[in-house]
């Protein structure tokens, strides 16, 4: 075994401008005298209003010497171009399918709300910096600071990034999740023994089943919805869920011929996602399990109809989809229901008793998919062909309980196995840290963070 390796701390602190005891504006600041080391940088998306920034970044932004991502989510990733913003002019680390689908998503954001945070020129000079790097390989980011990035098993590209800061060891887990989806088999852990272990803790002590059991579920309803001549719906997010959803569809033999229509951001996330089917990236046996069912890519089965945002005018697909006498599955955007085509959907099938409407992520509260999920019938729905209106749901709801972060055991296990003294929980609910930070408090001393507070790192 690797012994940790035993220094006196140059006072290392660390400083969280969000995701502290909730979800959103992920930015930590790791810093001592010398260097400020910046991990992600994201927005918090609050329902039906502008997003929020994780403000005190502008302050340390031109001080700072490299910047970390660890994946494209916007709660990580949302602020990022405001650094280039406020004068930072260093490199940009994350993963290749990271840049890919970051840059989508900075895209969007600037068309949902603006200029408010930054523009497209701090996205270019911002994108004209980005150094993309691959799991498992060692790169200097300042003097005495080396950086890994490690699989997260979370997302496609998502990392956890393994700082060595003058022979401490930090572990910032971004997103983790461990248990076995479609294209990963979830988290790595560092073969070295940390020092301080950052990780998030979304679902707290709440119990997430395994894929398996969903994904099984998920099939048998899609065939009695479709065997019926009725059509299923599946607003799912773009980045992740979407990709785990069609590919278990793809590879499920008793619904190869049912139209499964694509529509929203979902396609190009599916295009990106085409680019990086390697053991780089995903799971060696999703791959083989594609080669058994002589696909090169899981989005090219042939019942798959992707719904063409160009020419404009899409909502002519989308009329005539609802309208054909088929049984069918529609996956589209948004995953919370807040806009996106899954609006128009609503507008031409929710009022029909048959239609099913699943949920296949987690709803924030004050969204419209909340309301719905957590019963309300009366919706008011923004088509894309038609002004606001009011309807009352009909459609069956069904819940899938998805989740793309580590389960109470993958959370338990990665700070037993760390061996970390020190372990700041970020990214959950305060009531679901406790309970962790109750499990831990006899092998380490775990805490968490006050927002805008910088506090010190734990020696050993
Ligand atoms: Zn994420
Ligand atoms: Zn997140």
């Amino acid at each position: 075994m690797i012994q940790k390796k035993v220094i006196t701390m140059n006072d290392i602190n660390i400083t969280a401008y969000g995701a502290t005891n909730f979800v959103g504006r992920s930015s930590f600041l790791l810093s001592d005298r010398d260097h400020k080391i910046l991990l992600d940088c994201g927005i918090e998306l609050i329902p039906k209003q502008y997003s929020k920034a994780p403000t005190g970044v502008d302050f340390v932004a031109n001080e700072i010497d490299a910047f970390l991502l660890s994946h494209a989510h916007i709660d990580h990733s949302g602020y990022v171009p405001r650094l280039a913003k406020k004068g930072y002019n260093g490199n940009y680390y994350m993963t290749a399918p990271t840049k890919d689908i970051v840059y989508k998503l900075w895209l969007d954001h600037l068309k949902i709300e603006g200029r408010r945070h930054w523009s497209e020129l701090d996205l270019d000079k911002v994108y004209r910096n980005i150094k993309t790097i691959d799991y498992k390989k060692k790169i200097k980011i300042s003097d005495g600071i080396t950086a890994e990035f490690i699989n997260a098993g979370h997302v496609l590209g998502a990392a956890q990034i393994l700082i060595d800061w003058e022979g401490n060891l930090i572990l910032y887990t971004g997103d983790i999740n461990d248990r076995v989806t479609p294209m990963f088999d979830g988290y790595d852990l560092p073969e070295e023994d940390i020092s301080t272990l950052i990780i998030e803790s979304t679902n707290g002590e709440r119990y997430v089943p395994e894929r398996s059991k969903i994904n099984v579920g998920l099939g048998m309803l899609a065939r009695q919805t479709t065997e019926g001549g009725n059509k299923m719906l599946l607003p799912s997010f773009a980045v992740g869920r979407s990709q785990e959803i069609l590919i278990t569809l793809a590879f499920d033999e008793d619904l190869k011929d049912v139209p499964i229509y694509i529509d929203g951001m979902i396609n190009s996330m599916n295009m990106i996602t085409e680019h990086y089917l390697s053991e780089k990236w995903v799971s060696k046996r999703f791959l083989e399990k594609l080669k058994e069912k002589g696909l090169n890519s899981p989005f090219e089965s042939e019942n798959f109809k992707p719904i063409p945002s160009l020419p404009d005018k899409p909502h002519r697909s989308r009329k005539y989809i609802s309208k054909k006498d088929e049984g069918a599955i529609i996956v589209t955007t948004s995953g919370m229901l807040e806009g996106g085509p899954i609006h128009t959907y609503l507008d031409l099938l929710g009022t029909n008793k048959n239609t099913v409407l699943g949920f296949t992520g987690y709803q924030v509260e004050g969204t419209t998919g909340r309301s719905i999920y957590d019963g309300e019938k009366e919706i008011t729905i923004q088509s894309d062909y038609r002004q606001k209106k009011n309807i009352t749901l009909k459609t069956q709801i069904m819940k899938f309980p998805y989740s793309g972060h580590s389960s109470v055991d993958g959370l338990k296990a990665a700070m037993k196995k760390t061996k970390a003294h020190d372990i700041i929980m970020v990214h959950g609910d305060q009531r679901n840290q406790i309970y962790i930070l109750d499990y831990v408090k006899d092998i380490a001393k775990p805490r968490i963070l006050e927002e805008g507070v910088s506090s010190e790192l734990r020696s050993a």
